[in-house]
């Protein structure tokens, strides 16, 4: 979906003249042949050319840019990697990309404290590159680590493989230091085990760029396992195989990594990684021990029993390094894969607590009749989040608008089942109209008045991940509760 670009040379004008009398002309980009690349991020259907993109090398330059932008009153869109999937950093026709490019400096690893403080714009897996001749690294590991920003994950609350014994970037993040609108510069937690006052920090991870800028973060960074091995174990049915990952975590075993593919998946990846898969399986788990060599042994030997115990069809244990990079590279390129086998996909993303996992993914195949379009399904089962791969052809007449109303039954669906509309890759555009349907106009309301305590014009990301009560109104899917409607001063709508 292609916006139009700005409409007014006047405004482009003003507002680049005003940046490039605070910042150096380098750093500027005005001319659409420039700004193209910043058109979109890994939502890649919906595509808004920006009126202009900063490239800050400094904390003071972001500071001169956002004190331009509230004083001219112009939005802006915080950018890191572009590889969020739900179109957080869609620019705005009339409106500011500050890209976090340029601000791609390693400060410090500092190994006694196992912590390391880099600039925002550096890539996720460069972090733990950093740390690794100290034995350290850093847990959270989305599978687009190669590329994408600690800012963006900040920004999104990004999860990965290892998240589930190690927690999300929330888990991960002792401080930020953040350029705010009203040009100042906050830092929210520290680098003690707590801080005082009340844990904005925690408010602030996972706030999608509507907050303020990320200048600094602060990571925990940790002991690399001596050694790490991966079941990967098989399944005749897409049931049985979600029931194993509940008897998992019921035996009281939380491993490093507990990932789930469906048939649909492994066909689609094994072509191109050749991991090995099992292409015959209804359903293929992934479950990883990490530790001692001892500890890795013991785990292992109680995983694969519960596994056996739950009705997995094979079994089969990595047995060096190399192995289990193998039996992982599946499942980090199973997005990438789609692309074999369908020209788009539509990659969806909601949690559902881990006992509903079977009867979500059966609901799921039902709607593949319905709405007439295949889907593949990856996820990480341990945390309940699914990631639904929609595939589709957007040449087609219809099948976009298909695809979309598909996702949004996913979502609904994870909701109806006590879970919620996003895992980890955030709201953004894409599933705003779904927030209506998970909360109340309160809830709504509340998020505003957090997002107004810290900025006030309203200018930061806006229109993004929470929407308005007028929004939910148009959408018609409003969270009824006890019968009664959330917005009845908006019935004439
Ligand atoms: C192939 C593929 C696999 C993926 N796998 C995973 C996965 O396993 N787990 C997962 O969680 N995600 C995954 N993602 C989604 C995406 O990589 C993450 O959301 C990531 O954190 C985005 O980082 P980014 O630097 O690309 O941010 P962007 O896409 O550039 O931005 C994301 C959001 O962060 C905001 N933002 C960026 N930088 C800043 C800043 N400095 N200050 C304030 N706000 C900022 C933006 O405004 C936007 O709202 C995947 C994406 C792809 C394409």
């Amino acid at each position: 979906m292609n916006a139009p670009a700005s409409t007014n040379p006047e405004r482009r004008r003003q507002v680049s003249d005003a940046l490039r009398t605070r910042l150096p002309a380098h750093c500027v980009l005005s001319d659409p042949e420039d700004t193209r690349p910043y058109e979109c991020d890994g939502l890649a259907a919906y595509r808004q050319l920006p009126m202009i993109v900063t490239l800050p090398t400094s904390e003071a330059e972001v500071l001169e840019i956002l004190n331009v932008c509230r004083e001219l009153q112009v939005p802006i869109v915080p950018r890191g990697a572009g590889t969020g999937l739900s179109g957080g950093a869609l620019p705005i026709a009339e409106g500011v990309v500050i890209s976090t490019a340029r601000l791609n400096r390693i400060v410090r690893v500092a190994p006694y404290a196992r912590t390391a403080v880099v600039q925002p714009g550096v890539r996720n897996l460069a972090i733990s590159e950093a740390a690794a001749p100290h034995g350290l690294y850093y847990a959270p590991d989305p599978s687009s680590q190669i590329a994408c920003t600690i800012g963006g994950n900040v920004a999104e609350n990004s999860g990965g493989v290892h998240c589930l014994k190690y927690g999300l970037t929330v888990h991960n993040v002792l401080r930020v230091r953040v350029a705010t609108i009203d040009g100042e510069i906050i830092e929210l937690g520290s680098e003690a085990l707590d801080a005082p006052g009340l844990d904005l920090l925690a408010v602030f991870i996972g706030s999608e760029g509507m907050l303020g800028i990320v200048t600094e973060v602060t990571v925990k960074l940790v002991p690399k396992p001596v050694q790490a091995r991966v079941i990967m174990a098989s399944f005749d049915d897409v049931v049985t195989g979600g029931n194993a990952v509940a008897s998992v975590i019921a035996a009281g075993i939380i491993p490093a990594g507990l990932e789930m593919m469906d048939r649909t998946s492994a066909r689609m990846v094994e072509p191109f990684v050749k991991a090995g898969y099992d292409t015959e399986a209804a359903a293929i788990l992934l479950c990883e021990a990490d530790g001692t060599e001892l500890e890795v042994a013991e785990e292992i030997e109680r995983m694969a029993a519960v596994l056996d115990g739950a009705g997995a069809t094979a079994i089969a244990v990595s047995c060096d390094e190399a192995e289990r990079m193998r039996f992982w590279s599946g499942r980090k390129n199973a997005f990438p894969a789609a692309g074999r086998i369908s020209p788009d996909y539509y990659c969806m993303d909601g949690t559902i607590p881990r006992k509903r996992l079977a009867e979500v993914l059966t609901g799921i195949e039902q709607m593949e009749t319905t709405f007439g379009l295949r889907c593949a399904n990856v996820f990480h089962a341990g945390d309940g989040n699914l990631h639904p791969l929609i595939l589709f052809d957007a040449n087609q007449p219809g099948e976009f608008e298909r695809a979309e109303a598909f996702g949004a039954a996913i979502l609904a669906l994870c909701v109806e089942v006590g879970g919620t509309i996003t895992g980890e890759h955030g709201v953004g555009i894409e599933k705003i109209n779904s927030m209506c349907v998970q909360f109340r106009r309160e809830e709504l309301d509340a998020f505003f008045a957090v997002k107004r305590a810290f900025d006030v014009p309203m200018l930061l990301n806006p229109d993004k991940a929470i929407p308005t009560p007028h929004r939910c109104a148009e959408f018609g899917r409003m969270h009824v509760s006890g019968g009664a409607l959330p917005f009845p001063h908006l019935e004439r709508f």
